[in-house]
């Protein structure tokens, strides 16, 4: 079993509007901008990622918006809801904030005795607020929201299966331990991680594969420490037989990527450098940063890319 994981470091979506997006993520939610950057490997399109002050591991939702992307169909082989922890008894406030700046698709639960709000991104993307004791995380509390109800980060995220076998066993293998189960769904928690602790499979056995598209999740990715830890995972899950790419250098980590058997995408990324390596932690996701292979098209990109108003 591997020991190096820590539970969730950054999930991934796509989404088909720049503006749009950075709005949603920045004024509804609260987040922190902590990057604008490019797709490493489609420079013509932004990666842009939001989290808490510094962009902890565990805190930052990160977006591909890909200019009038079609929107992605829900179904089977992807992340359906990725959850964000808030503190015991403050979904009263965001219920009153949702209302205000019309947030679609409000629904409340309780699931696993913790209360959830339920809601959709900009894309439709599956998203929910999920009333969490005892995270002492530090909140980043965005225009107008206050301290005593800010998002700490990530509390889960929650995978759709047809079958949930192979991929309960790879989260067992990773660490994760199964806690709980709920109707047809199956609760995996890290113990000791970093705070992004949670892991669901829903089971849906009759539901048509999903497409991807605008307001889909692209992958999720775990957090190890250091390199050392990442070739450490990379090593235990080639010898498991997974297909795992080489570790690729992402400028604010390193990733390596693999297939699971449900269809998600998984990447184990580190924890260091981190978002502030190459720019004033004051300053943060302000100006345009580009990956040294990418810096001769900045002149290009810089006109081409919509810009963003804050
Ligand atoms: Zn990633």
């Amino acid at each position: 079993m591997i020991s190096e994981i820590k539970g969730l470091h950054h999930v991934t979506s796509m989404a088909s509007n720049a503006q749009t997006n950075n709005a949603f993520f920045t004024r509804t939610l609260g987040l922190r901008r902590v990057k604008k950057t490019v797709n490493f490997d489609a420079p013509d399109v932004y990666h842009l990622y939001y989290g808490n002050e510094l962009g902890e591991p565990g805190t930052v939702m990160t977006y591909f918006p890909f200019p009038m992307a079609a929107r992605g169909r829900a179904g089977v082989g992807e992340v359906g809801v990725t959850g964000f922890a808030v503190p015991t008894g403050a979904l009263d406030y965001w219920k009153g904030r949702f209302d205000r700046l019309q947030v679609k698709d409000v629904t409340e639960n309780t699931r696993f005795g913790q209360k959830e709000l339920r809601f959709s991104g900009p894309d439709g993307d599956g998203l929910a607020l999920i009333e969490t004791p005892d995270d002492n995380r530090e909140p980043f509390a965005g225009p107008g929201v206050p301290e005593e109800a800010a998002v700490r980060g990530f509390h889960s995220a929650s995978m759709r299966l047809r079958d949930e076998g192979a991929s309960a066993e790879l989260l067992k293998f990773m660490g994760y331990q199964e806690v709980e189960r709920q109707d047809n769904i199956s609760r995996f928690v890290m113990e000791n991680g970093n705070g992004a602790n949670v892991i669901d499979i829903e089971t849906l056995p009759d539901t048509a594969v999903a497409q991807q598209g605008a307001g889909s999740v692209h992958h999720i990715a775990f957090a190890v420490e250091d390199r050392a830890a990442q070739l450490e995972v990379r090593k235990a899950l080639l010898d498991t037989g997974y297909q795992v790419t080489p570790v690729i250098d992402r400028n604010y980590f390193w990733a390596i990527y693999f297939r699971t058997p449900g269809g998600v995408l998984f990447e184990v990324a580190t924890n260091d450098p981190g978002f502030d390596h190459d720019e004033d932690s004051r300053h943060l996701g302000e100006a345009l940063k580009l990956p040294h292979q990418h810096e001769p098209l900045r002149k290009q990109l810089e006109q081409s890319l919509q810009p963003i108003k804050d």
